[in-house]
């Protein structure tokens, strides 16, 4: 992964829903604003960022205090964290756009975003993660499922008009398929997800036949675990790409949720990071 400088992190910040939107039936944008939400950083569009939601117990959302010397120190009533992404900052209107996948109301995120209303709060850090997400190339690849969507998409819209790259999208369902801004020299396939199959996506990428031109490469993958790891190992064992070329995270684990999961995702990254 290109970690080059690593981006300051700002916040925790209250912030609260502005606006909410479906971009596909399980695609659902929330536009956050407020006061504290003044001097997030511009320019870090697909960064990663940190979300907080009330504690399960109290029902609160208590944030925790990042010091001068920038240590947190939390509340003794901890909020529930997530991670994400920034889809679409405005600064000169105060709106940041996150998309969040739906999977469900009983999760802390999935269940926030679908329950939210004009007004409901949301702690957010960040942004933070590589920079560039994306290393330089002469041509890219970008993969993964409807949770890589919202960086992909900031990706692409912030693209040079004369970029190369294929992008490889695994969905569930087929209303999730959208389209999405994308220069001229980007071509985007959709793949319905195959139960049970989770190298569906790796294979695909395993038959892609190099542009001549395509002298570097970079790549952007993202997703669930399994298939995030199995596009990662085609990556590095047939494509050669090292550490600096590749950004390849995987955002969640079927079956576990991300209390359980956080740690593997460390040690499932050190293996190659
Ligand atoms: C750097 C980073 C950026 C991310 N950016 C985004 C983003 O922009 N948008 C986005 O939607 N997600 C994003 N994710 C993924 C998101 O953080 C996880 O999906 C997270 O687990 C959702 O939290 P939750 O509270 O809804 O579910 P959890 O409480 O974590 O999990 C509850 C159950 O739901 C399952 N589950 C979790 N996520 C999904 C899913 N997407 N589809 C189906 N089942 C699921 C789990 O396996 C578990 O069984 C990102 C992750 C990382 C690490």
């Amino acid at each position: 992964m290109s970690i080059k400088q690593p981006i300051p992190v700002t916040g925790p910040r209250r912030v609260y829903c502005h606006a909410k939107r479906y971009i596909t039936p399980n695609l659902l944008r929330i536009t956050v604003s407020g006061d504290e939400l003044i001097g997030f950083p511009c320019g870090y569009h697909a960064a990663h960022i940190k979300l907080f939601f009330a504690n399960r117990h109290t029902r609160q959302l208590d944030l925790p205090v990042r010091d001068t010397q920038g240590v947190i120190h939390w509340p003794e009533a901890r909020p529930v964290t997530r991670a994400y992404t920034v889809r679409a900052f405005r600064q000169e209107m105060n709106e940041l756009d996150i998309d969040f996948v739906v999977h469900g109301d009983d999760s802390p995120a999935s269940g926030w975003a679908l329950n939210a209303t004009i007004g409901s709060e949301l702690g957010i850090a960040g942004p933070g993660g590589p920079d560039p997400l994306l290393a330089p190339a002469d041509w890219h690849l970008l993969a993964g499922d409807l949770t890589a969507v919202p960086a992909i998409s900031a990706l692409l819209e912030h693209f040079p008009h004369d970029v190369r790259a294929s992008v490889f999208i695994e969905i569930d369902h087929e209303e999730d398929k959208h389209t999405i801004a994308a220069p001229t020299g980007v071509d985007i396939h959709w793949l319905k997800r195959v139960k049970g199959q989770p190298e569906q996506l790796a294979k695909v990428i395993s038959q892609i036949t190099l542009p001549d031109t395509a002298q570097s490469i970079s790549a952007f993958i993202a997703g669930e675990n399994s298939a995030v790891l199995a596009c990662r190992r085609v990556l590095i064992e047939q494509f050669g790409l090292s550490k600096q070329q590749l950004y390849a995270i995987p955002y969640w684990r079927r079956g576990q949720d991300e209390e359980t999961y956080h740690e593997q995702r460390h040690v499932i990254m050190d293996e190659v990071y």
